[in-house]
Order: C-alpha cells, then structure tokens, then sequence
C-alpha cells in the first residue's frame, strides 16, 4: 500500500515524498479512505501511530478539492474563512499539529494557525484578522479569542477532536461543550482518543454521525534485531559502564 493507492492528490503526495514517506500507517490506511468519503471517524489511537497525518491529509485534500470545484467563485483578495477546526489539550501538541499541517500542506497554499493560551495573543489575532483556513486550538484560549470576535464557526466543515480524553482529564469539558453549540451541526467530526472511558464513548456518541470506528495499537518502538539489556547503576556511574559495555562488544 502507498500513498498513491489511497488516492491522494498531487500537492499532497509531493510533499509527503520530500518528507520522506512512503507507506501510510496502518491508521492512515485505515482513515483516510473514511475520510475522504466523508465520513465521521471515532480513533482509538496513541500519539506516534501517524493519526496527525491521518487526520491532516484528508482535510487537506478535501479543502484544495473544494476549492477547485468553485471555479474561481472565492476570488484570491477573500479573506479566507475556518473551514477546519481542531482541538487539542496542550499547547505542545497544537504547535505539532500546526507543523504537519505545514509540512503536507507545503504545495496546498492553504493557510493555517495556531492559538494557544500562556502567550500574547498579539501573533495569533494579527494571522485571524488576515484569514485562516485551518485553526489548530487549545480549548482555552479558542474560547478566549472568540469572546473578543476574533473567530467565526459558522463556516467550519471539518472538527477534529484530538486527545479527547487528555481534554477530559484537564478539565476541558465544558469548554468543549461551549465550542461545539458554536459549530454549525452539519459538519464531518474525528475525535481520537488513546482510551475509551464511558464519558468518552458519551461525547463521541453526542457528537459523531455513525462514525467509523478505527483502533490501532501504538508502533513498536523497538525491533527484533536489537537486543535489549537493562542495568542498573548509580547516576555518576552511567558514564562509565557504557564505555565499559562498549568496550567489551566493539
Ligand atoms: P503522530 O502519531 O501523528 O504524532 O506521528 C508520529 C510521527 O510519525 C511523526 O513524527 C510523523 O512525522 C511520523 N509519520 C507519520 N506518518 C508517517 C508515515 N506514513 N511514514 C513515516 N513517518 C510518518
């Protein structure tokens, strides 16, 4: 299975080959098919499966897709409206997920930010004035931000709720609730969680249309041609003992 087999288009494919990718994951073999039909996904997925670029590809295709199929209706000076909006709970992962939106929408020209609280907000109002395509959000500051009128939900199309249940156990729950009454109800929602506690499979059901259910176990992160060892030894003595276990095998 490739990249091309999933059907993805030419900018996208371009820029996963500079970098560097040539196989989907399995949840990216699994979603973005899903995806571009469509269709609501409930993942079940850890951080380091590839669900970022399983979430980002498909959207991103689909929104350079419409955009072609408006023949030219969105004249270039419009100022661009949210079309995606996804959640997540910590400023770190918002930053992570705003790069590879970057990184595969390279030859997309779509234009994408990042907000997120514990910073000015000078830089993030300044790029929402100018417009924005994709608005990657801790829940916080969204909120923040929209009580000031920097945001409009009325033209997003695609939600994505990411580590939802690391949002649950910072607390964010209410917010979440105060930004989906925002978002219009006809839309294609993803929520990806690592588990599946009973308010997870609560909110999911309240907020996804018959989603397609997608679980993957987290990548190894060992393979079997490596030999693992484990020894234990005081702090200052670490040095030491690698060049000793060094020193014996090489
Ligand atoms: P994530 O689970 O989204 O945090 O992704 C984990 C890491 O895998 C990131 O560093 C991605 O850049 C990388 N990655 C995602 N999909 C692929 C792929 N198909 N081939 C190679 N690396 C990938």
């Amino acid at each position: 299975m490739t990249f091309k087999d999933l059907n993805i288009i030419e900018p996208v494919l371009e820029a996963l080959i500079k970098e560097g990718y040539t196989t989907p994951t399995p949840i990216q073999e699994q979603a973005i098919p899903v995806l571009l039909q469509g269709r609501d996904v409930l993942g079940c997925a850890q951080t380091g499966t590839g669900k970022t670029a399983a979430f980002s590809i498909p959207i991103i295709q689909k929104l350079v897709s419409d955009r072609s199929n408006s023949f030219g209706e969105q004249s270039k000076k419009e100022k661009k409206k949210i079309k995606a909006l996804i959640l997540t709970p910590t400023r770190e992962l918002a930053s992570q997920i705003g790069d590879s939106f970057a990184k595969y929408g390279k030859f997309a020209s779509l234009k994408h930010t990042v907000v997120f609280g514990g910073v000015g907000q000078r830089s993030q109002t300044d790029a929402l004035k100018k417009g924005v395509d994709i608005l990657v959000a801790t829940p916080g500051r969204l909120l923040d931000l929209a009580g000031q009128g920097y945001i409009n939900f009325s033209n997003i199309e695609f939600f994505v709720l990411d580590e939802a249940d690391r949002m649950l156990d910072m607390g964010f729950i209410t917010d979440i609730e105060k930004i989906i009454k925002k978002i219009p109800a006809e839309r294609q929602t993803l929520l990806f969680s690592a588990t599946m506690p009973m308010e997870i499979s609560s909110l999911a059901e309240s907020l996804l249309n018959e989603p397609v259910k997608i679980e993957v176990t987290p990548v190894s992160s060992t393979v079997d041609t490596i030999d693992q060892y484990i020894y234990f030894t005081r702090k200052e003595n670490k040095g030491d003992l690698l060049l000793d276990i060094l020193g014996d095998n090489f």
